[in-house]
């Protein structure tokens, strides 16, 4: 008998608060030289070159898609045909990510947030677990 897992799909890219009632967010870090923020995380700041100024900081939930496309390839585990978009936090950085939505339903501009789910399964049929966004609820 085999017991499904669930396996984190990237490791340090994203912090889940031990306090449910507390939203995950994804990990970046910011220069204190010159503010630039990065994400994923880096040692050396890209933009001033500047060493040991980075510093982790939480990235908002919520971003702006910049651009999109539709795969209709998929990777092993993932369902054809997805979304892939480019999504601008505030802090700066721009996030590659899998959208949780159908063509359609959003565009260059549309607000999504970023959720911790599923994002496909191994080919044990675990779980693999990380970051994508989805389009922010209107109401
Ligand atoms: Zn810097």
């Amino acid at each position: 008998m085999s017991e499904k897992k669930q396996l984190l799909a990237l490791e340090g890219v994203f912090h889940i608060p031990d306090d449910p009632s507390q939203p995950p967010h994804l990990v970046g870090s910011r220069c204190r030289a010159c503010g630039y923020t990065a994400f994923p995380k880096r040692a050396i700041c890209p933009s001033c070159l500047g060493r040991d100024t980075m510093e982790e900081t939480a990235l908002s939930r919520r971003g702006v898609i910049e651009t999109f496309t539709v795969s209709n390839v998929a990777p092993p585990g993932f369902k054809a045909p997805y979304l892939q978009a480019y999504i601008r936090l505030p802090e700066g950085p721009r996030v590659f990510s899998v959208l949780d939505a159908q063509e359609g339903d959003v565009d260059m501009g549309s607000e999504v947030e970023m959720v911790i789910d599923k994002l496909a399964e191994d080919e044990q049929g675990n779980d693999l677990i990380g970051y994508k966004f989805r389009p922010v609820p209107r109401g």
